[in-house]
C-alpha cells in the first residue's frame, strides 16, 4: 500500500501528535472498513486486514488507564476471543511506549 499517511489518519493537531486512523465521513467507521452503513453492527470488511496496525491486531484486548489489560466491553463479539494475557499486556505496553516516542519525535520535527 502506498497511501500518504495524511490520507488515512486524523490531523495530528487533533490527536496530540499521535497517529490515529481516520473515520469515514460517510459511515463514521474506520476509513479502511468496507461498509455502506453507519450501523455499528453492519457487515463490513477491513480491506487492509493483512497490513492492519498492531492495535487492530490485539483488539479487543486493550489497556485501561492503569495499564491493566482487559477485553473491551465495546467489542461486539467478545466470546470469539480468549481472555487477555500478561504477554498481551507486555506487547501493548511496548506499543504504547513506541507510540509515545514517535509522537514526541514528531513534536520535535524529527519524523
Ligand atoms: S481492523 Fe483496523 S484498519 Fe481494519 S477496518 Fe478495523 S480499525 Fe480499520
Amino acid at each position: 500500500m502506498d497511501l500518504p499517511v495524511e490520507e488515512f489518519t486524523k490531523p495530528l493537531s487533533e490527536t496530540g501528535g499521535v497517529l490515529e486512523l481516520a473515520n469515514s465521513p460517510v459511515t463514521d467507521a474506520c476509513v479502511f472498513l468496507e461498509t455502506d452503513s453507519k450501523d455499528a453492527s453492519a457487515w463490513g470488511v477491513c480491506w487492509i486486514y493483512e497490513f492492519r496496525p498492531m492495535g487492530c491486531r490485539t483488539y479487543p484486548v486493550v489497556l485501561d488507564m492503569n495499564d491493566r489489560v482487559f477485553k473491551d466491553d465495546l467489542c461486539p463479539w467478545p466470546e470469539g476471543f480468549p481472555e487477555a494475557t500478561d504477554e498481551q499486556r507486555q506487547l501493548l505496553l511496548e506499543l504504547e511506549a513506541s507510540i509515545k516516542q514517535e509522537s514526541e519525535q514528531r513534536a520535535q520535527g524529527d519524523d
